[in-house]
């Protein structure tokens, strides 16, 4: 299949020190690939190019046929609130918020009121096996429900790209494993492309393949086999 996001000759310069300096990048609906390597060799660079949170210095990001480039700022946040889902390390829920309005409040942003934000949400609180939380509050939860609750929300407006920054690395491997099984499956049933950052063996081993970055630039390796 063609794929819906593809990075070409990506260059990222921080304070004189390239971040990216030739990464090329292409994921398909529905696939998930694993981004690889070790730490600071530019794979959340790479993430935060790939989503339009960055822009890069040189090289091309193109997102369904579009240039990321030439939209405008607007038209690039929008993208990413209707389009893109994002999980992060730590899942940065907000705290005030109980779990059903976490998961509802992207939705929310995109222009449903809070009660039919707030049922939309909650098949996804199933789907990742934390409607018993509901009603509670973050701080009232452990990480691996958190993480989950990231998930539902990541998913809850059925973007067609997530990006998931380390999202088991605060996790112990069971919590992690159960994190990325429920990912990958809840992604594949909605057709969604998961851009998946790793340094972990075991969680890049849940992507039909890898990429791995080093010095800023990317390889392709073999389908890694679940
Ligand atoms: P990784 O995700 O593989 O750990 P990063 O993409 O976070 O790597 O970082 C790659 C390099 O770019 C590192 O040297 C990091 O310190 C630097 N870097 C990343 N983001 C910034 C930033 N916003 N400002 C300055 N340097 C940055
Ligand atoms: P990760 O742990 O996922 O690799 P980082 O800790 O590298 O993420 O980055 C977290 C945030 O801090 C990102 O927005 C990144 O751009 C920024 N950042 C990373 N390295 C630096 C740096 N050396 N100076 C300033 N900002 C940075």
């Amino acid at each position: 299949p063609a794929p819906i996001l593809t990075a070409t000759a990506l260059r990222k310069v921080y304070a004189g020190t390239p971040a990216l300096d030739g990464a090329d990048f292409a994921i398909a609906a529905g696939e998930t690939v694993a981004v690889m390597g070790p730490s600071g060799s530019g794979k959340s660079t790479l993430l935060h190019c790939l989503a339009g949170i960055v822009p890069a210095d040189a090289g091309t990001v193109t997102y369904a046929g579009r240039d990321l480039a030439a939209l405008s700022d607007g038209e690039r946040s929008a993208l990413r609130r209707r389009e893109f889902g994002f999980v992060f390390q730590f899942g940065q829920l907000v705290p005030e918020l109980t779990c059903v309005e976490n998961v509802a409040l992207p939705l929310r942003l995109t222009g449903l009121g809070r009660r039919d934000a707030e049922r939309a949400a909650r098949p996804w609180l199933e789907r990742l096996e934390v409607d018993d939380v509901t009603h509670k509050r973050p701080g009232e939860i452990s990480g691996g429900q958190g993480q989950r609750v990231a998930v539902a929300r990541a998913l809850a407006t059925t973007p067609r790209v997530v990006f998931a920054d380390e999202p088991t690395g605060a996790l112990d491997s069971l919590n992690g494993e159960r994190v990325m099984e429920l990912l990958t499956a809840a992604a594949q049933d909605s057709g969604a492309a998961v851009v998946l950052v790793t340094h972990e063996a075991r969680v890049a081993a849940y992507a039909d393949r890898e990429v791995v970055v080093r010095d800023g630039r990317t390889r392709s390796l073999e389908p890694a086999g679940r």
